[in-house]
């Protein structure tokens, strides 16, 4: 479970293509980081596989089913976004809530979802409190606590920690890596930030004008790019 194919995506957004044929295979556990400079297409490519934009032409297949047609709820994906959109009258706990009260979830299997989901993201102590009381770190997690709690067979990320300083965003790195390893559930990861690519991803996805660049393992981009713009991307990181 967690298949992800995506075969000749295009997106256009009136005419101009911004996402131009895309064809990749994502394995089951694999955490996949799409990384390009700002404009390359990474947010729109990532809309159209949660279902939050139509997809222009080609196929966005999950385990193997054809999930074009299909609502984001019906996609078995869970989405966090840089911009938490958490709801600042809410409590910690009922915003992680949040997706089961929608789905009418019983209380008890609420209370257990949003335990087990504050436990893996040290969240357990702040479920009484507001988000304004918390850091930026705390707030990322309860968004991120509010996708774990839909089970998702998919993840994706959307630059979910430029908003933090750079200490934050390094422990945040290692925060999440170690969340994949725990739920051993596919991630598919967006950034512009280089470091982020080479130190979490199974895989990278360089984008570069709405095309793939290059696809490979961290070190294999930094040893052998394929081209000039990978070479210049991969190889300077800030
Ligand atoms: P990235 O996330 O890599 O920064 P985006 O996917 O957000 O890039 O955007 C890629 C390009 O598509 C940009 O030039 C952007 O201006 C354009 N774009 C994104 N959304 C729309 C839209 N709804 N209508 C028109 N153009 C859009
Ligand atoms: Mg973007």
């Amino acid at each position: 479970m967690g298949q992800l194919s995506l075969k000749n995506v295009v997106k256009t957004f009136g005419d101009f293509e911004v996402v131009k044929r895309i064809s990749l295979d994502v394995q089951e556990g694999e955490f996949v980081v799409f990384v390009g400079p700002s404009g390359c297409g990474k947010s729109t490519l990532l809309r159209m596989i949660a279902g939050l934009e139509h997809t222009t032409a080609g196929d966005i297949l999950i385990d193997g089913n054809r999930v074009n047609d299909l609502p984001p709820v019906k996609r078995g994906i869970a989405m966090v976004f840089q911009s938490y959109a958490l709801y600042p009258h809410m409590s910690v706990y009922e915003n992680i809530a949040f997706p089961l009260r929608v789905e009418r979830a019983p209380e008890k299997e609420i209370r257990e979802k949003v335990e087990a989901a504050a436990a893996i993201l040290h969240l357990d102590s702040r479920l009484d409190q507001k988000p304004g009381n918390l850091s930026g770190g705390q707030r990322q997690r309860v968004a991120i606590g509010r996708a774990i709690v839909r089970q998702p067979e998919i993840f994706l990320f959307d630059e979910p920690l430029s908003n933090l300083d750079a200490a934050l965003r390094a422990d945040m790195r290692i925060e999440l890596t170690r969340l994949h390893k725990q739920l051993s559930t596919t991630m598919i990861y967006v950034t512009h930030d280089q470091v982020e690519a080479m130190t979490m991803a199974d895989r990278i996805v360089v984008l570069h004008d709405g095309h793939i660049a290059q696809v490979g393992a961290p070190l294999a981009l930094y040893h052998k790019p394929e081209n000039t713009f990978v070479a210049g991307f991969i190889g300077n990181p800030r």
